[in-house]
């Protein structure tokens, strides 16, 4: 596999296989893009940023796109029953001194951002499609598609997710997500006024947490230990979900309780995670973002991680001698950053599910965003 790649087929069009797209494309490579969802939406509430997430968008070119439709702040307020600020935990500015260190923005308004640079590259699209054979040939990899036509490329980039078909085709008997014992909740509501960065409330157990989407809005995530991940009837999560909030002392808390309604965008996810231990690519495939390192938000860096394997992809494809190689190197550099993150987050998930140290709680987000400052 010494020639150099001329063309590549992207499958999935999430965070990680936009920027996969983009950049390979940025180096002159013919790109296509195949993504299931025929409308090519992205679901959920806000999404929470951290510094080297903005870092990795800056280096695509999107942060001033990023900066108008989101929100950027400095720091972590820790609040207290009483709403009394109790500690404030730094977020390093790792996308520069000029940008704060943590950010959030509604998740179709970041799937917009890049979805408009995937379709002004002029990568092309199959939207509303997917594959139902991946076939490596001597010197190709021969794709066939759910409309029935095929193509060949010199390497096929699986970004699919954390149930990836591409990594059931690759690896049959890869690890499954599991779930972790703990939910997410999350909606969207006006920003109160005491709000000016991210901001949580540690319960016994439950965890609250704000975090500003745009000059008005924030996002409300709140983290419940569930022994089983049942599926929770739509009709009943408000209710539920105030319930929730309702346990809390503090009164902003209560009043963003008193504050939901129907029309908050109310998600709930039990929270799985994935770490597929290496090879993360077979012959001319590769596995990118979340189907193979699926995280629980708790480091608010899934999303950084995918961005980040896509470029760094890119950057060894530029540079290796050939495919395999800069495969080979791609997984190795991309390895420790990426076990840490799911680790991690899973210790603190651990931590709030048994009500554990605060402490070690704090000892360990402070740890990894510092490791998730080092370069990449
Ligand atoms: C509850 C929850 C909260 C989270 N909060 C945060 C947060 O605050 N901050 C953060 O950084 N991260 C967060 N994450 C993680 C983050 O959302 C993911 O890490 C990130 O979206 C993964 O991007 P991806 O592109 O790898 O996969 P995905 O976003 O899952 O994208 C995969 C794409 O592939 C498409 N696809 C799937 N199968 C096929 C197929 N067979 N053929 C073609 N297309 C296919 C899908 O439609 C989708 O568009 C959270 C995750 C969860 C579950």
């Amino acid at each position: 596999m010494g020639e150099r790649v001329q063309k590549a087929l992207i499958i999935g069009g999430g965070f990680a296989g936009m920027t996969a797209a983009l950049q390979l494309q940025a180096q002159g490579i013919s790109v296509e893009l195949v993504e299931t969802d025929a409308g090519w939406r992205s679901y959920g509430a806000g999404i929470s940023l951290n510094g080297a997430t903005l870092r990795v968008i800056r280096q695509l070119g999107l942060l001033d796109q990023f900066l108008a439709a989101g929100a950027a702040t400095d720091g972590v307020h820790m609040r207290a029953p009483n709403d009394m600020i109790v500690a404030e935990l730094p977020t390093p500015r790792v996308a520069g001194p000029d940008v704060p260190g943590s950010a959030g923005i509604m998740r179709p308004a970041l799937a917009r951002i890049l979805s408009d640079a995937v379709r002004a590259a002029g990568i092309k699209l199959r939207l509303g499609q997917s594959f139902t054979d991946i076939t490596e040939t001597a010197d190709a990899v021969r794709v066939t598609f759910t409309d029935g036509t095929a193509d060949s490329y010199d390497m096929v980039v699986g970004a699919d997710g954390v149930y990836s078909a591409v990594r059931k085709a690759l690896f049959p008997s890869a690890p499954q997500p599991q779930f972790v014992g703990q939910s997410v909740w999350r909606a969207v509501l006006p920003r109160p006024a005491e709000i000016s960065t991210v901001t949580m409330w540690m319960g016994p157990k439950l965890k609250v947490g704000l975090n500003l989407v745009g000059a008005e809005e924030t996002y409300l995530f709140l983290t419940e230990d569930r022994p089983t991940n049942d599926f929770v009837a739509p009709e009943t999560q408000l209710a539920t979900l105030k319930g929730l909030l309702a346990q809390f002392g503090s009164p902003i808390v209560r009043q963003l309780g008193a504050d939901l309604h129907e029309g908050s965008q109310i998600v709930y996810r039990p929270l799985e995670q994935l770490l597929l231990p290496r090879p993360w690519y077979r012959g001319r495939v590769v596995l990118i973002g979340d189907a193979v390192h699926s995280t629980t938000p708790h480091l608010a860096a899934g999303a950084c991680i995918g961005i980040e394997d896509a470029v760094v992809l890119a950057e060894e494809i530029a540079r290796a001698p050939d495919l395999t190689a800069a495969l080979d190197a791609y997984q190795n550099r991309r390895w420790e950053r990426c076990r840490m993150v799911v680790e991690n987050s899973a210790k603190l998930a651990q931590i709030e599910i048994t009500g554990g140290s605060r402490e070690e709680h704090a000892a360990i987000m402070k740890q990894s965003m510092i490791s998730l400052a080092q370069p990449i």
